[in-house]
């Protein structure tokens, strides 16, 4: 008979996958739950690039005064569905505490340990699958108008200098000389090396499932609707599934965006929302860059694919239920016309996707303090997929009961979702 503790991971995007990956590793049995196929959320769309550099959360001092304004031009990244105000408002009142210069630069201190080995993390997690021929290292491009403009956001290279980034600044001419392909209207960009990508995170994310059931786990389609603690585990509830629900040793809630219900329920108090993202994808694409870019003020990431091109971002505020507005995806039409003047493909695909964010823009990582079998891996905004395996690798190991590397204090589930600014 085989004896083996079974874990329960709830939600096959790359935080779930990443910890299914290192629990069989680490020579647990593991059954994975998802009420849709793998990468069915944001772990799809995101933009692909493994942003070690994105220590800077989206609050930083000043955007409290500027998103009034920001909601107004038509090309800012920020959105409102203006119905949904009343419900985001127990969200974003401790988000708007957590822009003080002094919790910014904690929530920074906080997320480089995830990110910056996020390349060597998602070479590790992917060995010997079909997903490892997907990840590309590459340079990482942003892009300004001029100088001004970047020395403008000096606060956020800063952040990133702190974190142990250097980088080169490319003006005039030279932009083009990197990049042929960016428009002369950007004078000035910032060249960080030791990056990566993903070609096609949502078959990268497929693949590794793929991989987990060739290590011998399970990857099954069923919504999970509760979890019953038992005297020495866990039952799981699916829609599917038995009533008495099916027995694991441990759980790890992994469901991204929708991990709100079943992680109050286990004691996590850090407010969960949506934000909602926005791609277009652009099959075999001519007059395409060689390296992702972040066209700093839109805050749109510019990804190549094997031939194709995708661009992500917009922040909108307006819940997990409604569907897509025309307003981002034309800001992003807009983005791609005037960014590359020559890009020529067919019409792009459309996708819109929900970022799993907390207010204090960090993951929750650890322990329920409700109940010692159940674990959260949940809460990664916009650095999922460049923080996912490191977060599945730390999270398998607090399941199996050992050392981690690294403090998990700011990650802890209970930590109330406002950054206190003692170190
Ligand atoms: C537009 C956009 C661009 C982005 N760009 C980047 C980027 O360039 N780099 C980066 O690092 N990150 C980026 N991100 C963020 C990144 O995509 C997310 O942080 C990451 O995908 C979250 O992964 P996840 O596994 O937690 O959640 P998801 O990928 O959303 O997976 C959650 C899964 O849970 C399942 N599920 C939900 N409820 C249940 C239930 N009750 N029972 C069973 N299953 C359930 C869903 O079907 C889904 O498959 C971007 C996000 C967006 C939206």
């Amino acid at each position: 008979m085989d004896h083996k503790p079974t874990v329960g991971v709830i939600g096959a995007g790359i935080v779930g996958i990443s910890c299914a990956l290192h629990l069989l590793r680490l020579g647990r049995k593991v059954i994975v739950l998802d009420r849709d196929r793998p990468a069915a959320g944001a772990s799809y769309g995101n933009g692909g690039v493994l942003a070690c550099c994105a220590v800077v959360p989206v609050m930083t001092p000043g955007v409290l005064r500027r998103a009034p304004r920001m909601l107004l031009e038509r090309d800012a990244p920020l959105f409102l569905r203006w119905s949904y105000l009343p419900r985001l408002m127990p969200w974003l009142l401790p988000y708007l505490r957590n822009a003080r210069r002094d919790r910014v630069e904690r929530i920074a201190r906080a997320l480089t340990p995830l990110l910056y080995d996020s390349v060597a993390e998602h070479r590790a997690l992917a060995a010997d699958s079909a997903a490892a021929r997907r990840i590309q290292a590459s340079s990482y491009l942003f892009l300004y108008p001029h100088r001004a403009a970047f020395e403008a956001d000096r606060f956020a290279w800063d952040l990133r200098a702190a974190a142990g980034f250097n980088w080169e600044v490319l003006e005039g001419g030279a932009v083009q000389e990197c990049e042929p392909a960016i428009t002369r209207a950007c004078g000035c960009a910032i060249r960080l090396h030791g990056h990566g990508l993903i070609v096609s995170p949502g078959d990268y994310v497929t693949e590794l499932a793929e991989q987990v059931v060739r290590l011998g786990g399970k990857v099954q389609r069923d919504e999970v609707v509760a979890l019953q603690p038992r005297a020495k585990g866990v039952s799981i509830i699916t829609r599917g599934g038995r009533a008495d629900g099916l027995e694991v040793d441990a759980v790890v809630i992994a469901n991204g965006a929708w991990s709100g219900p079943l992680g109050r329920r286990f004691g996590a108090n850090v407010p969960l929302q949506s934000e909602r993202g926005y791609h277009l994808h652009f099959r075999a694409a001519e007059g395409a860059p060689s390296m992702p870019l972040m066209y700093v003020q839109r805050k749109v990431a510019v990804t190549p694919m094997d031939g194709d091109l995708r661009f992500a971002g917009i922040v909108e505020f307006g819940g997990l239920s409604a569907g897509p507005q025309r307003a981002p995806l034309r800001m992003l039409r807009r983005t791609a016309r005037q960014l590359l003047p020559n890009l020529r493909a067919a019409p792009p695909q459309e996708w819109l996707g929900h970022r799993p964010a907390t207010t204090d823009s960090l993951p929750l990582l650890g322990v329920s303090p409700r109940h010692r079998r159940v674990f959260f891996a949940c809460g990664h905004q916009h650095i999922g997929l460049t923080a996912g395996p490191k977060s599945g690798r730390l999270v398998a190991e607090m399941v199996c009961g050992r050392e981690v590397g690294i403090p998990m204090a700011a990650y802890r589930v209970e930590r109330g979702g406002i950054i206190t600014t003692t170190p």
